[in-house]
C-alpha cells in the first residue's frame, strides 16, 4: 500500500521541480524582457460606452465646440479601453472613466456643473457592481471634487446606498477625499448660462413645463456616464450630474437614484441615464431595461428601443448600455446625446449627434 501511494507523489515532485526550474528559465530577466512580456500579453475582451449627456442644440454648436468635446469623449474613451485591454476591473474602469468627465469643465459634473435656482451647485452620484448588486450613491453634495469617488466610498465603506448633503460631506472627511472650493467647480460658461436663465423672465415656467412634459432647451443637458463590461464578464455603470439648471435647491434627479438612472447585473446589463430625471424616475428606466432583459427575453437594442421610443415622453433624454453579451446600445428621443464606444473587437466610435 505504502509504495503504491508514494510513487504518485515522488512523480509529482519530480515533476514540479522540472517545471520549476523551466519556468525560472521561461521569466523575463530584465527589464527589457518585462517590457516584451508585457507586450505580448494577449489584449483582454471588454466593451465600453460613455455619454456626456443628451441635449443641446446641434443647429448653435461651433466646430471649435465640437472638436473640444470630441477630443473630450475620446480622452476618456481611450483612458477606459486601455485599462480594460490590460485587464482591469469594470467597476474601477467606470469610476476612473467619469472622474476624468467630472474634471473636465465641458461636462455637467464635477467641475463644470449647471446651477441651481439660488445660483448655488449641487451634485448627484451613482455606480454599481453589477458581480453582486452592489451600489452606492450621492446626492445634493458641492465640496467633494469627485462625487462618483465618493458614491463608490458608500457602496464598499457603510451598510447604505445613499447619502445625502452634508452627512455625505462628512462621511467624505472622514474617507480623506478630495475636495474643492465653490470657484472649483462654477466655471465662467456655466455662470453665464445660470444669468442667462435667470434673466428669463419666463425662466421657472420654463423649468417646470420641462419637467412636466420634457424639455423644449438642452443646454441644461450635460450629465456623464460610463458602462463597461470586463475580461471576467463582469458589468458595471457609473453616472453622475450636477443636474439641471435653474433646479429647485434640495432637488434630486435620477442620476444617483439606482434603478433609475444607474444599474448593473451580470445577468443582464449594464445601464447609465441622462435627460429630464423626473421622467427616469417615473419609469425606473435602468432597472426596467435590465427586466426587459431578463424576464421578456428581449435583446439590448429592442428593450432601450422600446423604453426611448415607447415608454419615455418625446425629446426627454438617452441611455447608454451594454449587456452580458458585450453588446452596446446608444439610444435617445432628443435632438442629441455625446457619446462614445470601444471593444476588443476594435470597434472605436465618438458621436455628438444623430448620424
Ligand atoms: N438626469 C439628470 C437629472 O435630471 C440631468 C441630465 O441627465 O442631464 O438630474
Amino acid at each position: 500500500m505504502m509504495s503504491v501511494s508514494c510513487r504518485p507523489s515522488r512523480t509529482f515532485s519530480f515533476l514540479f521541480l522540472a517545471g520549476l526550474i523551466l519556468s525560472m528559465h521561461t521569466q523575463p530577466t530584465s527589464a527589457q524582457d518585462v517590457q516584451t512580456a508585457r507586450q505580448e500579453a494577449p489584449p483582454q475582451r471588454f466593451a465600453l460606452v460613455l455619454h456626456g449627456g443628451a441635449g443641446g442644440n446641434p443647429a448653435n454648436w461651433t466646430a471649435d465646440y465640437r472638436a473640444a468635446k470630441r477630443q473630450s469623449l475620446a480622452a476618456a474613451l481611450d483612458a477606459g479601453s486601455d485599462m480594460l485591454g490590460r485587464g482591469a476591473a469594470a467597476l474601477d474602469v467606470v469610476e476612473h472613466v467619469v472622474r476624468i468627465l467630472e474634471d473636465d469643465p465641458l461636462f455637467n459634473a464635477g467641475r463644470g456643473c449647471v446651477l441651481n435656482e439660488r445660483g448655488e451647485h449641487e451634485l448627484d452620484a451613482s455606480i454599481m457592481d453589477g458581480s453582486n448588486l452592489a451600489c452606492g450613491a450621492v446626492a445634493g453634495v458641492r465640496r467633494v471634487k469627485n462625487p462618483i469617488t465618493l458614491a463608490r466610498r458608500v457602496m464598499t465603506e457603510t451598510p447604505h446606498v445613499l447619502l445625502a448633503s452634508h452627512g455625505a460631506e462628512e462621511f467624505a472627511e472622514l474617507q480623506g477625499l478630495e475636495f474643492a472650493p465653490p470657484e472649483y467647480f462654477r466655471t465662467p460658461e456655466q455662470i453665464r448660462q445660470w444669468e442667462k436663465w435667470k434673466a428669463s423672465r419666463a425662466g421657472r415656467a420654463q423649468l417646470e413645463r420641462q419637467q412636466e412634459s420634457g424639455p423644449r432647451d438642452k443646454a441644461y443637458f450635460g450629465t456623464v456616464g460610463c458602462v463597461a463590461v470586463d475580461a471576467r464578464g463582469h458589468i458595471a455603470a457609473a453616472t453622475s450630474t450636477g443636474g439641471l439648471t435653474g433646479k429647485r435647491w434640495g432637488r434630486v434627479g435620477d442620476s444617483p437614484i439606482v434603478g433609475a438612472g444607474t444599474y448593473a447585473n451580470d445577468a443582464s446589463c449594464g445601464v447609465s441615464c441622462t435627460g429630464t430625471g423626473e421622467e427616469f424616475i417615473r419609469h425606473h428606466v435602468a432597472a426596467d431595461l435590465s427586466a426587459r432583459i431578463r424576464y421578456a427575453s428581449q435583446s439590448l437594442d429592442e428593450a432601450a428601443a422600446i423604453i426611448i421610443g415607447q415608454v419615455l415622453p418625446e425629446d426627454c433624454g438617452g441611455l447608454i448600455a451594454i449587456d452580458k453579451s458585450y453588446n452596446i446600445t446608444m439610444q435617445f428621443n432628443t435632438a442629441a446625446m455625446a457619446r462614445a464606444a470601444a471593444d476588443s473587437t476594435g470597434r472605436r466610435e465618438i458621436r455628438l449627434e444623430r448620424e
